[in-house]
């Protein structure tokens, strides 16, 4: 069934809490490093402003664990929101109660205030209906558009459209759902998917959806390396997660059983420590000692071969430790190849969208979704929390 949007909504100068994923990287100082996210929440704010709605912004923000942590305040992106709307914009350091309620009233339409991080309190984590309901006091209406948190059954999530009088998903999550369903209704063959990344157990139910659908899966990454060695092949000192070479044999045998292509690193860039100044090499095999950081230049080219015939192309996870330059080379070869298709591509967030952008590509890209996880969860067939609420209770009146 499909979620309620907001264009289905009839709205004037209604009380909206609109929810949204302002979980942005922060510099030292706390400053907002990257605004991303507060840009893509603009449209849906827009909207509702345009109807003269007195807005409540809530969001999580990192991992406080349900206590207030000055550092994981929001209202540095309170305030660069307001920067980006060139308007004012009332802050408040409380999240819910009587207060915050106060404030809500007073809004003017068009007004809009961002309430402090929703994750201070530990009944969001948890899901508590009392929670819940205590944010569904700060309007009528609410509008999810937090695709980043859509696979969190946490009370702003899933909690809040059963407390309130009419709910929809925001223009964001639409986007978003739109081009991620190009990958499971009709994905234009051939579908290639790149996985990455860390940890095999993170990504090994996504493989298996991929598998279903994918004519080929190139696999890049520490997770390559489990891979690797569940074909008996030598890894050296790599990252490897032993418990699960089992499951990767299985994986790699199912993937045979149904013709679908799965193409591991043929050369690697190595080296001794993980360390950014480490001597590194670029071999075929890896050595004793050694572990492998990057994919090597030879595998950056059989990738992209695949990847320039296409039709679509799924990204989830680096190529190797990208955030140090020396293996940075292959995460970055994979997304010049990404860019130059002309196939529907889409980056499923996280540091595969950080590359994207740090190699200016960003604009050749069909779609970079803003949640890693949530796109994830999408890509593998699972029915997102909230989503699956909206669909509820979208038109509980
Ligand atoms: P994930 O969160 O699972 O997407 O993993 C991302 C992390 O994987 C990044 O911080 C990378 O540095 C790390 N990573 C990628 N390739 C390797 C590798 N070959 N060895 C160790 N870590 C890696």
């Amino acid at each position: 069934m499909r979620a309620q949007t907001l264009q289905d909504l009839d709205l004037n100068e209604d009380s909206v809490v609109l929810r949204v994923d302002f979980n942005v990287p922060l510099n030292e100082d706390g400053s907002v490093a990257d605004d991303a996210r507060i840009r893509a929440a603009i449209p849906t704010i827009n909207h509702l402003r345009e109807r003269r709605c007195r807005i409540v912004i809530c969001s999580h923000m990192g991992r406080p664990k349900g206590k207030r942590i000055l550092r994981l305040s929001l209202e540095n992106a309170a305030a660069t929101l307001a920067d980006l709307l060139d308007s004012e914009i009332i802050f408040s350091h409380e999240t819910v109660g009587s207060d915050v309620e106060q404030l809500a009233r007073d809004l003017v339409p068009g007004g809009i205030m961002v309430v402090e991080n929703l994750r201070f309190n530990p009944g969001e984590k948890s899901g508590d209906q009392d929670f819940a309901a205590a944010l569904s006091k700060l309007g009528t209406v609410f509008i999810n558009d937090a695709f980043g948190a859509m696979h969190r059954a946490h009370a702003s999530i899933s909690g809040l459209p059963a407390l309130m009088e009419r709910s929809a998903i925001g223009l964001l999550v639409q986007q978003e759902l739109e081009a991620l369903s190009v990958l499971t209704d009709a994905p234009k063959k051939p579908f290639v998917a790149i996985l990455g990344g860390a940890k095999v157990s993170d990504k090994i139910s996504v493989f298996d959806s991929l598998s279903r659908r994918c004519d080929a899966i190139l696999v890049g990454g520490a997770m390559a390396y489990t891979f690797l060695k569940a074909q008996q092949q030598s890894v050296g000192t790599s990252m490897v997660e032993e418990s699960k070479l089992l499951l990767a044999k299985r994986t790699l045998e199912r993937c045979e059983e149904k013709n679908v292509r799965v193409l591991l690193p043929v050369d690697h860039v190595v080296a001794k420590e993980l360390s950014a100044d480490a001597e590194t090499e670029v071999v075929e095999s890896i050595d004793e000692d050694w572990m492998g950081l990057d994919i090597g230049p030879k595998t950056v080219a059989l990738f992209a071969e695949e990847l320039a015939n296409a039709g679509t192309v799924f990204w989830n996870g680096p190529m190797g430790v990208f955030e140090m330059d020396a293996f940075a080379g292959g995460t970055r070869g994979v997304a010049e190849a990404i860019a130059a298709t002309d196939a529907h591509s889409v980056i499923g967030g996280g540091d595969s969208a950080a590359a994207v952008a740090q190699m200016g590509v960003a604009s050749r890209i069909s779609h970079i979704s803003t949640g890693g996880g949530a796109s994830l969860a999408f890509v593998e067939g699972k029915t997102l929390p909230g989503i699956k609420a909206i669909v509820q209770y979208g038109g509980h009146a």
